[in-house]
């Protein structure tokens, strides 16, 4: 199987990293049965910086009877929630050993700061990793009686292999999301990486074997969307599939799970989140907090808080200090100390991104700030501020996913409810306030899956995260992910009751 390597020379991580890049069926690294391999390029500059192996349709197949395998014999009911979670814990720990190497193969794979990378979406992810680990052995039934002569209790049992197909944005942090309930459950794994971001699952690997995990428990394919990802969806030996990404491609998992076993699907989609500032907010902490919710991960989380409104007594000057906090923002290398944003993931996203951008302007929309590329390699576009929007424009209404943020006024509470809620999406808000009724008032009538009071994009592995409306089904995160990963059994006992 081939091998990654690369030498970091940067201020804030110098080292050489290797490791494998084969698919990880069954505790080892293999090459893809038809030989073939992706390129993985660096956002930056557009540059090819390695080959990992390419998985195909027959390579999952043997994913899913290594999963089996591992399920029946070593995984599964066969070992106690107790030993689960040590395990859990251990990767957890060995994360944080590898912490720098991870975060700068992050960083150069999908372009995020470096010290972002560390601080947030390695950090962040052994946590995820501890906290299911710290569920395994707790994943307990109930007794429920019914009446003298009978009793029942229920079981929660793991479902068995599972599929897992991830996305680019936050490439190691979707992998402990999506790993951290299904393995605490005592499920074992077929994960699908983004083809765009595929290195840091591939490092994971590697923790996963040191760690002592059995063989076969966790499988990682690369691979692309339209062989991979529909081959774990369609697959009769799955029976439970979780999805990241775009609503087009959750609508295809779902009619592929419908049409193959009916297998379970949770699908966590896209949004077009609204933020809304209120005239008696903190305005200084308010605008740091919107350009944040905006501009965290180049505008790349299905959270962004893309839609800003600002009530009209205020909009005037926010817009103003608005624009001159963003332009405070750095945007540049990953590896500089003080960037912030970094490139976007891919020549595809960009083009998307700025063809977005052309059409908010062709609809009468004025771009107060950024909408240009930044620099002259790489995909790195301005951080963009739009204003004198309309409802129905496609800025307004489409996820971008990009550095793109729209602000419109809003009057009242009755008004703000109503646009902020004009949307398909329904995965995240905030509210902006330092009145306690009138933001919890608002929050209760926002139909949105999380509602961020006076900040923005704060995750906690304790605290469930998923959409309503067109932006998903299911939550992760906390207790709430346990159940996508249990079925649910029912003993029914009858004591003494005769025929
Ligand atoms: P995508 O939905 O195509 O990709 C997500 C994952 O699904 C990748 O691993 C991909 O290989 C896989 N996939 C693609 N087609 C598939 C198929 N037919 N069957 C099974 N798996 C498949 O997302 P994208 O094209 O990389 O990005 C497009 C848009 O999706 C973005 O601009 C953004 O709006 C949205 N997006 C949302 C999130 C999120 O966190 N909700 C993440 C990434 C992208």
């Amino acid at each position: 199987a081939p091998t990654f390597s690369h030498t970091f020379n940067h201020p804030s991580y110098s080292g050489k990293v290797s490791f494998p890049v084969g698919l990880f069926i069954d505790g080892k690294f293999v090459d893809g049965s038809e030989g073939k391999l992706i390129d993985v390029l660096n956002p930056s500059n557009g540059k090819l910086i390695g080959q990992i192996a390419e998985a195909s349709k027959a390579d999952v197949d043997k994913a899913v009877a290594a999963a089996h395998t591992a399920f029946n014999e070593s995984w599964g009911l066969k070992v106690p929630g107790f030993e689960r979670g040590k395990l859990l814990i251990r990767l957890a720990e060995l994360i944080e050993e590898h912490a720098d190497a991870l975060a700068a193969v992050e960083a150069l794979d999908n372009g995020k700061a470096f010290a972002i990378a560390k601080s947030f979406d390695v950090t962040e992810s052994a946590a995820v990793f501890r906290y299911y680990g710290g569920w395994a052995d707790k994943l307990h039934g109930k007794v429920i009686e019914t009446n003298p002569t009978k009793f029942g209790y229920t079981t929660h049992e793991p479902i068995g292999v599972v599929g897992q197909i991830i996305p680019w944005n936050f490439p190691f942090m979707m992998a402990a999301w999506k790993l951290g309930p299904a393995l605490a459950c005592g499920n074992t794994v077929v994960l699908k990486p983004s083809e765009f971001t595929p290195l840091s699952a591939l490092y994971l690997c590697q923790l996963i074997n040191e760690a002592g995990f059995p063989h076969g428990v966790v499988n990682i394919l690369n691979g692309y969307g339209s062989t991979v990802g529909a081959a774990i969806a369609e697959h009769m030996g799955i029976e439970k599939v979780a999805f990241t990404g775009s609503t087009l491609v959750g609508r295809s998992i779902m009619k592929a799970a419908a049409n193959s076993n009916l297998k379970k699907v949770t699908l966590e989609l896209g949004g077009k989140s609204p933020n809304i500032i209120f005239d008696d907010a903190d305005i200084e902490q308010a605008i740091r907090w919107t350009a944040f919710g905006m501009f965290f991960n180049h505008g790349q989380c299905c959270c962004a808080g893309s839609r800003v409104y600002v009530q009209a007594s205020i909009y005037d000057k926010f817009v103003e200090q608005f624009k001159a906090h963003v332009q405070t923002l750095k945007v540049g290398d990953p590896f500089d100390k003080e960037t912030f944003q970094g490139p976007q993931v891919s020549q595809i996203q960009f083009d998307r991104i700025m063809g977005y951008i052309e059409h908010g302007k062709e609809a009468g929309a004025t771009v107060a700030l950024g909408g240009k590329r930044h620099g002259t390699e790489g995909y790195f576009i301005e951080p963009t501020v739009f204003t004198d929007v309309k409802p129905e424009m496609k800025i307004v209404q489409e996820e971008i996913f990009g550095p793109v943020v729209v602000l419109a006024k809003f009057e009242d509470e009755d008004d703000i409810v109503h646009q902020a809620n004009d949307t398909v999406y329904g995965l995240a808000a905030a509210v902006f306030s330092s009145n306690v009724s009138r933001a919890l008032t608002v929050a209760q009538r926002l139909r949105a899956g999380t509602v961020w009071v006076n900040h923005y994009n704060k995750l906690h592995p304790q605290i469930p995260f998923g959409g309503f409306k067109q932006s998903g089904i299911g939550r992760e995160l906390g207790k709430y992910a346990l159940a996508n990963y249990t079925n649910v059994k029912a003993v029914q006992v009858n004591l003494t009751d005769k025929l």
